[in-house]
């Protein structure tokens, strides 16, 4: 077996120290550690000894390091195969943390989580898709994060575990803020769930941007329709980036419950109530300019679940 293949195999904790532009193996003080478990338990053991940033695909974590020397202490989440799975449970369905956006789009899954495929596919480019994992887009806490509102709509959770307890937070209770999470010092997001009772009826995703590719979203939505004897029997709608957090919209979601199944479904929503969103300006869009688009792009969610319209916008 080659170096490359024995390492994967192996557990991997280096010191490592800053010494004139390059990391040295050190055993002084002002160092900061690197660790790659292979398993949860090592991570979690670790996780509760020391203080760490977690790395999963990089595609969040580095821009955001820049070119700054590494100060804390670094758990490199990729040698977890445990995590990388997509299963289902008798309750749930259940990402693992490393599940990337390639893995949500490859995977045999209900409808429902078409509106999650379609954004997997909005992330980046494929090669942004291939590394990048849904749990840290999560963890991240953007508000354009184009995973979330797909996950609110299926009424997704977190799974989120420590050397002492695991614990399930809905995903609303998870995201607390713009670049701020529920996440407590020791604990690691091991998993996302989708309960299977509402891993139903027929979802899609509607991501308005800049430009058709590769770019990051001005307003998105996603929505989720079950339709019973030819009407709406439960509607679940999110929007992203047009607040802090992605929201469902109560509202509109009232609004829908109950019409008959057809095109003037998309009507319901231009004249249902939107409290919830509270749009910033900023260079991709006035805050005017995202509350009107977030209406018009619900609308078209609704209708693309249904079957008609179109399911990604330019500006
Ligand atoms: C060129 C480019 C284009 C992009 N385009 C888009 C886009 O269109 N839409 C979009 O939504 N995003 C986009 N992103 C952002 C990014 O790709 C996603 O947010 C991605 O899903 C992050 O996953 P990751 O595995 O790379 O996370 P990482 O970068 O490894 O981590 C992100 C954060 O989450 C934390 N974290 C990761 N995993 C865990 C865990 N299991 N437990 C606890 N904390 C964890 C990390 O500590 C870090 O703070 C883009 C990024 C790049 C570089």
């Amino acid at each position: 077996m080659n170096l490359a293949g024995r390492h994967r195999q192996k557990s991997l904790e280096l010191t490592l120290r800053e010494g004139q532009g390059k990391a040295q193996l050190s055993g002084r003080q002002g160092v900061i550690r690197y660790a790659k478990p292979t398993t949860v338990d090592e991570a979690l053991a670790l996780l509760g000894e020391d203080r760490w940033r977690i790395l999963a695909g990089g595609t969040d974590f580095y821009p955001a390091q820049g070119v700054k020397p590494f100060r804390a202490n670094i758990l490199d989440i990729n040698g977890l195969a445990a995590l990388r799975g997509i299963d289902e449970t008798d309750g749930h369905w259940r990402i693992g943390a490393r599940a990337t956006w390639t893995d949500i789009v490859r995977h045999p899954l209900p409808v429902a989580f078409d509106a999650l495929k379609a954004a997997a596919r909005e992330v980046g480019s494929v090669q942004i898709q291939n590394v990048a994992s849904v749990a840290g887009n999560l963890c991240n806490a953007s508000p354009a994060a184009d995973g979330v509102p797909a996950l609110l709509v299926l009424d997704a959770d977190v799974e989120l575990r420590s050397v002492k307890a695991t614990r399930h937070l809905p995903l609303g209770d998870f995201i607390l803020g713009n670049r701020r999470t529920a996440l407590q010092s020791g604990e690691m997001v091991t998993a996302i769930r989708i309960p299977k009772r509402s891993a139903v009826g027929a979802s899609t995703f509607v991501k308005l941007g800049a430009r058709r590719y590769l770019v990051i979203s001005v307003a998105m939505a996603a929505a989720r329709l079950v339709i019973e004897d030819g009407v709406v029997a439960e509607a679940a709608i999110a929007v992203g980036a047009c607040s802090a957090v992605a929201r469902r919209l109560a509202g509109v979601e009232a609004a829908l419950r109950g019409q008959p199944f057809a095109v003037a479904l998309g009507d319901a929503v231009l004249s249902a109530p939107i409290e919830e969103l509270s749009p910033i300006a900023d260079v991709r869009g006035s805050a005017e300019y995202r509350q009107d688009a977030a209406r018009e792009i619900v609308a078209r969610a609704v209708r693309a679940a249904i079957g008609l319209g179109e399911s990604k916008v330019a500006v």
